[in-house]
């Protein structure tokens, strides 16, 4: 008998789920509701290859990208609409280490492949708009997805399928995360940093980070299709606007956005552009990190029918397709789960 998996939270975790679940023939209740603090409306979704400090390869990046790129395609491909667009990244060296580090990094042939230098047009944006006195590179194999539209196209596509059924009222309790109670059947949680105060999964080792950016006209335009990555992140957007961003904090994760996140991301787009902007909005979330930095996949050791897609902290646009598809082979044909990622690592 096909019994319906209840999924909880509908984010950019809860709908790679859903994806990966009807994928395998699985009918589906959502429990859904936007909570302050969910990070996926407001995700501006980067892909960065070399998105350390030392520009090294992210981690998993042979499996995650790929996965990504399929994902979000196949999507695109039903939906009639773009939602990823890949995009160079202009990358910032901020000091001399960093630009030793670099030197290094490019004799390496895994990292080297994810580096260019600037074109023509690249290097007079260098030159006229960014401030970057040890110079730039750019990092090819990025980009970024809609979150926003991706969660919009998902909802609107899932809402008139059959195969799903959207709040029904035995999950009315489900929504309430300080009560969250066993449900009958299989039950995957995708409740962002909430999942904190679930009694089922509140042992992790949460460290949710609350972010915060800014949308902004930039008055003198950079000229040139790529995402900046310096002191902050430009990320031109189709209307002519741009994000910029984003703060690192770890409170008041359901206050709204703050004046010292805006000082601060004031003072770190004057760093990285040359010219004057505007402020047009401010924008806040929290991010669902766990101490390990890795997502969280997999089953409650102790309550066989519970299980969890969590902390994919600042990189869900490249791991969360990635970890949903390992998950639902877990849940569906009884795959092991990468001990990395494996909700079972908190357990022990
Ligand atoms: C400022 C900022 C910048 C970021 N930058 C990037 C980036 O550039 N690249 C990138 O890949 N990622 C980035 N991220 C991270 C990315 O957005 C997150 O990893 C991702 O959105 C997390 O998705 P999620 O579904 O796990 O959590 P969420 O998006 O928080 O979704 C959880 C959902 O579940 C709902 N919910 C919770 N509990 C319940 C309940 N009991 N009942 C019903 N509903 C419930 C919540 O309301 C929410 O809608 C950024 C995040 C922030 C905040």
């Amino acid at each position: 008998m096909n019994v319906p998996v209840t999924i909880v939270g509908f984010g950019l975790a809860g709908a790679l789920v859903a994806t990966e679940l009807l994928r395998r023939g699985r009918r589906l209740r959502i429990v859904d509701e936007t909570l302050p603090g969910a990070a996926s409306p407001v995700g501006p979704g980067q892909i960065n290859p070399l998105a350390t400090r030392r520009f090294r390869v992210g981690w998993k990046l042979d499996e995650a990208l790929p996965a990504a790129l399929d994902t979000y395609r196949a999507i695109e491909a039903a939906c009639g609409e773009p939602l990823y667009r890949e995009c160079p990244i202009l990358r910032v060296v901020k000091d001399q280490a960093q630009a030793e580090d670099l030197e290094n990094r490019r004799k390496e042939p895994e990292t080297a492949r994810w580096i260019r230098g600037p074109s023509p047009a690249e290097q007079q944006c260098i030159a006229t708009r960014l401030r970057a006195p040890f110079g730039a590179f750019v990092t090819v194999g990025g980009g970024w997805l809609d979150v926003p539209r991706f969660l919009e196209v998902m909802r609107r596509a899932l809402h008139s399928d059959p195969r799903v059924h959207w709040n029904p009222p035995e999950t009315a309790t489900l929504r309430n995360p300080s009560a969250a109670l066993p449900a009958s059947g299989t039950t995957v949680w995708c409740e962002g940093w909430r999942a904190r105060h679930n009694p089922l999964w509140r042992h992790m080792d949460h460290n949710p980070a609350k972010g915060e950016w800014m949308r902004v006209r930039l008055c003198e335009p950079l000229g040139v299709k790529v995402i900046v990555n310096g002191p902050c992140w430009i990320l031109p957007l189709p209307d002519g606007t741009a994000r910029v961003g984003a703060t690192y904090a770890w409170s008041s994760f359901e206050a709204g956005p703050s004046a010292d996140a805006r000082v601060t991301l004031v003072k770190n787009l004057a760093a990285t552009y040359s010219g004057a902007f505007e402020i047009l909005s401010q924008h806040v979330g929290v991010r669902p990190i766990v101490r390990d930095t890795r997502p969280v996949a997999g089953r409650h050791p102790k309550h066989p029918e519970h299980w969890i897609l969590n902390g994919l902290g600042s990189k869900g646009a490249l791991y969360g397709p990635w970890a949903a598809r390992l998950l639902a082979d877990a849940m569906e044909a009884g795959a092991a789960l990468p001990r990395e990622i494996d909700a079972a690592r908190f357990f022990r």
